[in-house]
């Protein structure tokens, strides 16, 4: 018994795997198109075992519904799984069910399941629940030896207040007309939600404490010495928190499935660092060993990779200085061009307007051009720089892309704007030659930064004057705050079972936040189902249409 109905939105501290695994499209055997749009699937060859990571699985087939028993290859081929072919006029991103993490008998990762596969190892004894949030089965009888695995791609989508991150499976398969399209599907949908916002404010509330200390009547106090500078590559803790969530949560993932590789959105152009022709430290710029490829990337977007004197393309290309180093010139990015080698070795320290000096329209041309900045290269954060430093300790390739390629790719994919779309969207998709992302999750799981509590014993009222002192324990009865549990309340208004997350009270009546709204619950009918890892979790339908508009 659960507190909600199957399928609704349900509340931020509810199971969200609970609408996947009950909603009744995915396990009804007569229902044969979750996603009901009735629009035939993508001819392809491997059907039926939805990637879940095994070998041909022994006793598995007779309760197979999604597959083999199906009399031809196209019935075979039909759309169970949630995809919908890219090329259909009407496409717009087909739907499927969010996997299920899946777990060998040893704790390593294999690829993640239809839920409905979940329900059937769990049913026969074959699998145990590893994990509820995000949900994790773990197979009694199958190592990772004895398994297929593909591996899955980890795309993330950083944002202020919210992060995307998707795992897909991308495939090589054979359209209709025979030529090899990539094809990828988005199998899980994690949104992140910061709470870089909550930390300033306590960050301001603390400075606030203090200043009030130094002026309050207290015996006078010299100044410390200045001896506390900020290490270099120092971040504000809120931004900081943006990187340290967003890394530990990728290292989960790779723990629950397998990633090989990891796909970034990092924005693409440093311009402010780069105009200004200086270096930045701090929140203002990390730049190091990247900074001249990234002029050089800018360049080449900013001028087509053509040179800027004959327009040649494919070709090597320099960095060319329209104003010579040797008579001056600076570096600031407005001063720099593309020119092909023989262009260049034309040019030498000759200045612009003497080397064009016959060619007044392209001269003029040149000079607007350079003065311009890229306009939709947005400013490289310092906060999205050091993420894509740290994913790097994941072990896995990381590949960093631009904004304005996902953009491209979630457009061009009919998407809406989410970030949870826009991860899915990360990385090269070549859609003009037919590669697509035919399907993605139609629920998304929601991972709510909520801190593991406060080091402040006191809690201050809306003042600032203390309004409660905190306990100094933060267990009461075997609980924390955070905790994700299942209560069985006897009787009274509230008699059932219900999960959800707790807030722990000194006396033991721990307050059970659910659907309904908060009760009350002695410890005594409460059980464990999962400790707190620092998250609310929760879940959120994806739309699937390009309609709703992102915050943040
Ligand atoms: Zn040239």
């Amino acid at each position: 018994m659960t507190t909600f109905p199957a399928g609704e939105q349900t509340h931020q501290a509810v199971l969200p795997q609970q609408p996947a695994l009950e909603s009744v499209g995915a396990d009804t055997p007569g229902s044969r198109d979750e996603t009901a749009h009735g629009l035939p699937a993508i001819a392809r060859g491997t059907v039926g075992g939805h990637g879940r990571g095994e070998t041909g699985g022994r006793g598995t087939s007779a309760r197979r519904r999604h597959a083999k028993s199906a009399a031809t290859a196209a019935q075979a081929a039909e759309n169970r799984s949630g995809d919908a072919p890219a090329h259909h006029p009407s496409y717009t991103g087909g739907v499927g069910a969010s996997r299920v993490f899946v777990l060998a008998k040893d704790g390593r990762p294999l690829m993640p399941c239809h839920p409905a596969r979940a329900r059937e190892l769990l049913g026969k004894g074959r699998a145990v629940v590893a994990r509820q949030v995000p949900f994790t089965i773990r197979l009694r009888d199958r190592t990772l030896a004895d398994s297929v695995v593909d591996g899955v791609q980890l795309r993330i989508d950083p944002g202020s207040k919210g992060t995307g991150l998707a795992l897909t499976d991308e495939k090589q398969e054979a359209d209709e007309q025979g030529t090899h399209v990539t094809v990828r599907r988005g199998l899980i949908s994690i949104e992140l939600q910061h709470r870089g916002d909550q930390i300033r404010m306590c960050m301001r509330r603390r400075a606030g404490y203090r200043r009030r200390r130094r002026s309050a009547n207290c015996r006078y106090r010299a100044p410390r010495s200045n001896n506390r500078p900020r290490p270099a590559g120092w971040l504000p803790p809120s931004l900081r928190h943006r990187v340290d969530t967003t890394l530990s949560l990728a290292t989960r993932l790779c723990r629950y499935a397998p990633v090989t590789e990891v796909h970034v959105e990092r924005v693409a152009f440093d311009t402010h660092s780069m105009s200004s022709g200086r270096r930045l430290s701090g929140t203002e710029h990390g730049q190091g060993a990247l900074a001249g490829t990234t002029v050089r990337a800018y360049l080449h977007t900013k001028w087509n990779s053509a040179c800027a004197y004959c327009d040649a393309t494919g070709v090597p290309l320099n960095i060319e200085h329209l104003s010579p180093r040797s008579r001056g010139g600076s570096d600031r990015v407005s001063n720099l061009v593309l020119a092909c080698v023989p262009c260049n070795e034309a040019k030498g320290s000759t200045p612009v307007d003497t080397f064009l000096a016959d060619r007044p329209d392209r001269l003029a041309k040149i000079l607007e051009q350079a003065r311009a900045p890229l306009r939709d290269a947005a400013a490289m954060n310092a906060t999205r720089w050091r993420l894509t430093e740290a994913l790097g300790t994941l072990g896995r390739p990381v590949h960093a892309w631009s904004g304005g390629l996902t953009k491209g790719n979630r457009e061009a994919m009919g998407l809406a704007k989410t970030h949870t779309l826009d991860a899915l969207s990360v990385g090269r998709l070549r859609h003009e030659r037919g590669d697509a992302i035919v399907r993605h999750p139609g629920q998304v799981l929601v991972a709510k930064a909520a801190g593991r509590g406060s080091y402040a014993r006191t809690t201050p009222d809306r003042f600032g004057f203390p309004r409660l002192h905190r306990a100094r324990a933060k267990q009461h009865f075997g609980y924390v705050t955070g905790d994700l549990v299942r209560a069985t309340v006897p009787s009274g208004k509230w008699a059932g079972t219900w999960t959800g997350r707790i807030a722990v009270r000194a006396r033991g009546q721990h307050s059970l936040t659910t659907s309904g709204g908060r009760i009350n619950v002695s410890h005594r009918n409460l059980r464990l189902l999962q400790r707190g890892d620092g998250y609310g979790y929760g879940s959120r339908p994806e739309p699937s249409r390009s309609t709703a508009g992102k915050s943040g």
